[in-house]
Parts: structure tokens; C-alpha cells; sequence
């Protein structure tokens, strides 16, 4: 789909209906964030590296995100964090006809009514079409619920209902979320119902919460005929169903999965994606033999314990994946989500 096709399907549906069609790509503006997050995959909190993509990059990566026909945005950790670098950018991105569909927010920011008017008004004004507000009880462990509802009502008025990305869950519910993570046996089970996809900080904080199952149950899988095979990530790491991809301020092109495909100044997006998953040795051993192959590799050449037990495959891949990361930073990486 070209990028005016996108342009219409988001003008004829919103922008949460367009990207889950259409899936998402994103400028990941910097790894540095107000809040840390029990489930975040990547591990950003205040304490990662003051670095943050400029705008002269930004500009070109977007157009290469743009050519992939997907939904676009800028994310992050926080982009907020660095509010004038990212008017920078949209000022940039407007002249140069790259304006992203959305920016995505944790609310951390939206302490009161006049700042959050003024930046979704500045937004709007330069052409964004909608935002995308996290709220679920990991979020709200850190940001007061006023905030969120209070970024959620103006963004309607703004941008309009079907161009705020967020759960939808009632204000009573949102309200309730710190109460769930602070309590320590209402998070687990909460967890247990929702697990989250458990790599990065959620791999070291929240599957702890959850029984691990022996490796073979998570690991392979039986088909019909009772023949008994590697779970593999043919899906997770295939161009079009891929659910999302970044390029991140080293130039990364990296996923959900702490994987580098590949660095967006040397080969363009679009022909790195083509390549999938023979973008390089890792990506593709996972894709065709499994996050078990992987972890065999690590003990082989490198040492990795294989654990007797996991919740996830993607549990056991980030275990394997911290240890590769010191060998093959270029494919594995980068280093923030590994710290
Ligand atoms: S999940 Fe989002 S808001 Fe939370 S720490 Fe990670 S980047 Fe920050
Ligand atoms: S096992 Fe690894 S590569 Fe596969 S989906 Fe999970 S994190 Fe991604």
C-alpha cells in the first residue's frame, strides 16, 4: 500500500484501526524514558545513555518507514522526554512531506490541562494525526492516573476518538491499575492472565510471577500427524506479518525481539526487510529452527546454562540473547536492552 493509501485508510478509520490493519513501524526516538516499566521489553528507564535521534536522520528514516506501507510513528522510551528535539523534528518532517501518523506517549508529561492542549495543539497543527497513550498497570506503577485520563480527554478533543490509540478501559478501571502493581498478589495474578511477552524487564521482573513450565513443553510443538518439531519464528521475523519495526538512534534496524536486522545508513529499510529472515545468521536460525537452536548454539560456542524450565519461548531466547549479545552486538543488541 502506498503511503496516500495509508493516508485515506487512517482518514476513513482512525489511526488504532489503520495500524492494527496495516501493523506499525516507528522511529524508536531514544532508549531514555521517565518511567521503568515492569514489562518493557527493551529495558528503557531514566538511567539509559542521553541519546536521542536528530532531526536530519530522523527526517530521512522516516521516509524510509513510510516505504514499507505501514502505519507510522515516533516512539520510544519516551519521546517526550526531549520535547524540543521532537518539535525540531516534526518542523522537519512537515517541510519534507515524512510527518508521522502518531506520536506514542507513556503521559508522563501531561501534569496539567494547559501543557498537554498546548503540545497536542502544536501536533495536530503540523499535520500529526493522532497519538497513542499506554495505560496498563506497569505504566500506572509510575504515572498518576490523572494523567492519563487527562491526556486521553484532550486527545479526543484534538485529534478525535478514533485517533487515540489506547486500551480503552473506563476511568475506573485505569484508576484501579496502581492498586493491581502494588499489591503484590493481585499483580501475579494479573500476570498469570496477561502474561507479557517476557524479554527484557519483564523477563527479570515479572516472569518470576508465573509457574515455568519444563523446556520441552515450551519449545516444541506436536502437529496433527503426532510429529513433534521446534517452535520456530517464521512469523515473528517474516517481512508482512512482522508486528512491528524501528529504527533506533544507532541507526538499528531492530524489532520487538532485541534483533538487528541490519543499520538503515548503510542498506535501506525496505531492502533489508526484502532479505528477511537471511538478514543474518541469528535472525534466521530463529526463524527456521527455533529459539531452541539458538540456545544450543550459546552453550556450544559460548557457554550458556540452558535452563531446565521457562514460561516462554521468548523467555528462553532473551536469556540466550543476553549471552550472544557480548559476542554478536551487531546482530544482538543494542546494548541498552541488554544492560
Ligand atoms: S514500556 Fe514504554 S513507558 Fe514503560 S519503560 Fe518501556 S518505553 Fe518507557
Ligand atoms: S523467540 Fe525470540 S525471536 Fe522469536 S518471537 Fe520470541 S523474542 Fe522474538
Amino acid at each position: 500500500m502506498s503511503r496516500q493509501e495509508v493516508d485515506e485508510l487512517i482518514r476513513r478509520v482512525g489511526v488504532t484501526k489503520a495500524g492494527i490493519e496495516r501493523k506499525v513501524a516507528a522511529i524508536l526516538f531514544t532508549y531514555r524514558c521517565s518511567i521503568a516499566c515492569r514489562h518493557c521489553l527493551f529495558g528503557c528507564a531514566a538511567s539509559r545513555p542521553d541519546v536521542v535521534m536528530d532531526a536530519e536522520r530522523c527526517v530521512r528514516y522516516l521516509g524510509q518507514l513510510f516505504d514499507l506501507g505501514r502505519v507510522v510513528h515516533i516512539a520510544g522510551g519516551e519521546a517526550m522526554l526531549y520535547w524540543n528535539t521532537l518539535k525540531e523534528v516534526l518542523v522537519s518532517a512537515e517541510q519534507c512531506g515524512v510527518m508521522p501518523h502518531f506520536v506514542e506517549t507513556n503521559c508522563s508529561f501531561a501534569g496539567d490541562d494547559a501543557l498537554v492542549c498546548e503540545r497536542f495543539t502544536f501536533l495536530k497543527d503540523h499535520g500529526l494525526m493522532g497519538i497513542l497513550l499506554s495505560c496498563d498497570p506497569y505504566h500506572q506503577e509510575f504515572v498518576p492516573p490523572e494523567n492519563f485520563l487527562r491526556a486521553r480527554r484532550i486527545g479526543r478533543e484534538v485529534f478525535g476518538p478514533e485517533n487515540v490509540w489506547e486500551p480503552s478501559a473506563s476511568d475506573d478501571e485505569v484508576r484501579e491499575f496502581p492498586r493491581i502493581v502494588n499489591d503484590e498478589q493481585r499483580l501475579a495474578e494479573y500476570v498469570c492472565a496477561r502474561p507479557p511477552t517476557f524479554t527484557g524487564t519483564a523477563a527479570q521482573k515479572l516472569a518470576p510471577l508465573v509457574e515455568p513450565k519444563p523446556l520441552k513443553e515450551v519449545v516444541y510443538e506436536t502437529t496433527a500427524d503426532g510429529t513433534r518439531r521446534p517452535v520456530v519464528c517464521a512469523k515473528e521475523l517474516n517481512a508482512d506479518s512482522i508486528w512491528e519495526v524501528h529504527i533506533d538512534p544507532y541507526d538499528n534496524i531492530q524489532t520487538n525481539c532485541g534483533l538487528i536486522f541490519g543499520k538503515a545508513d548503510r542498506t535501506p529499510l525496505a531492502d533489508v526487510m526484502k532479505q528477511l529472515p537471511r538478514v543474518n545468521f541469528i535472525v534466521q536460525m530463529l526463524a527456521e529452527e527455533g529459539p531452541m537452536a539458538l540456545a544450543e548454539l550459546a552453550r556450544a560456542k559460548h557457554g550458556f546454562a540452558i535452563p531446565t524450565h521457562a514460561r516462554q519461548k521468548c523467555e528462553l531466547c532473551y536469556w540466550t540473547r543476553r549471552v550472544l549479545h557480548k559476542h554478536y552486538p551487531e546482530m544482538v543488541g543494542p546494548a541498552e536492552i541488554y544492560a
